[in-house]
């Protein structure tokens, strides 16, 4: 039985990489502080037999008994307003916690995969963004200290990988959606879903016409494993190039929810990236992959996770 260690277990990509390595057969050590992490997103593995937890903070250093096969490093806050809200803690985990968990790598001769992110490439001025392109981020804006973070894991990963050949793997993970991300988190999936179901006008940032591209979370899942499995070191996009500006966006949701709302218009954040689009060529031809689930079904899936929330829930939002 394969043993891996998942960081950021508890959380919204954690917590489905957990259901995906169980259900392999594999034993899962999931590891998680739960600063933006919640233990509801895992509680139905606690009964497994080849599941267990640990509370920790991994720019902490990390112990683990026995051996490890593999290690997914998903320890990060994701959202811009967790990030905003906890910018020393981010640049930790990226930089101190991905160190230690190199470090055990190192020691225990397995293989990492980190999760990084198309928040490298920055506000990009290449369009799709391919692997190759070396991003346009502004160091000391807000949102730097999860890019610069990310930007520094991948170099130490690589470092790790050139110096001491640890066996490595970088996802840079774009856009991800689907049931258990967190309702207020601040993410345009959960916000404007939230604000649906609410009944409250849907908030668009900016003019609306900036982009992303959304990738349905079992999708993301198949694209990891398949990297994890692969002898490939460097950087692979994994996402969805199906791109639509938030403006459709917000009007698809009206739609899929059947409310009445409007939209209204706040500021767009600072450095927010106006346009985002994955090249996905490197995942189709090393891994053979690429997404299946269109944004119709995916979304639908995700607003069944959400109306599940009581009206107390509901009513705690960020806006
Ligand atoms: P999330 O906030 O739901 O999960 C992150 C988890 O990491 C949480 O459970 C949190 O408690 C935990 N964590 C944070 N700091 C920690 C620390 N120091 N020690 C231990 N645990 C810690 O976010 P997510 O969307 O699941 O993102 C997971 C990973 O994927 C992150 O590394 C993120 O950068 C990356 N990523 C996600 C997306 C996306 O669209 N969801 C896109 C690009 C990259
Ligand atoms: N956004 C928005 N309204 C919201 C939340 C987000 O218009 O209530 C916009 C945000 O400005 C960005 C896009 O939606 O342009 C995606 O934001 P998210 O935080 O989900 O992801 P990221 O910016 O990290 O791609």
């Amino acid at each position: 039985m394969k043993r891996v260690l998942i960081t950021g277990a508890a959380g919204f990509l954690g917590s489905h990489l957990c259901d995906r390595f169980t259900k392999d057969g594999c034993y899962v050590i999931a590891m998680d502080n739960l600063i933006t992490g919640d233990l509801k997103n895992i509680e139905h593995l606690f009964k497994l037999e080849n599941f267990e937890f640990h509370h920790h903070d991994v720019t902490k250093f990390v112990h683990v008994a026995g051996d490890l096969d593999y290690i997914l490093h998903f320890a990060s806050p994701a959202s811009p307003i967790d990030y905003l809200k906890i910018p020393i803690q981010t640049l930790k985990v990226g930089s101190l916690g991905t160190h230690n968990l190199l470090g055990l790598a190192k020691d225990k001769n397995a293989r990492i995969l980190i999760a990084s992110t198309s928040e490298v490439y920055g506000d990009p001025l290449v369009h799709p963004q391919n692997e190759d392109y070396f991003g346009n981020v502004n160091t000391i804006g807000p949102r730097g200290v999860y890019d610069e973070a990310k930007r520094f894991q991948e170099s130490i990963t690589m470092a790790y990988h050139t110096y001491h050949g640890v066996d490595t793997r970088i996802v840079r993970i774009f856009n991800t959606y689907g049931p258990r991300m967190r309702l207020n988190d601040g993410r345009v999936v959960p916000a404007f879903i939230g604000q649906a179901l609410r009944g409250e006008d849907l908030t668009i940032f900016g003019d609306g016409l900036q982009t992303r591209s959304f990738c349905y979370v079992d999708d993301l899942v198949e694209g990891i494993v398949r990297l994890l499995h692969s002898d490939y070191v460097y950087p692979v996009n994994i996402g969805n190039p199906d791109e639509i500006t938030i403006k459709e966006f917000a009007e698809e949701i009206i739609q899929l929810t059947n409310a009445n709302q409007k939209v209204v218009y706040r500021p767009l954040p600072t450095n927010d990236p106006l346009q985002r689009q994955p090249d996905i060529t490197k995942a189709k031809e090393l891994l053979d992959w690429e997404p299946k689930v269109k944004r119709a079904e995916g979304m639908q899936t995700t607003l069944e996770f959400f109306k599940k929330f009581s009206r107390e829930e509901l009513s705690i939002s960020e806006h």
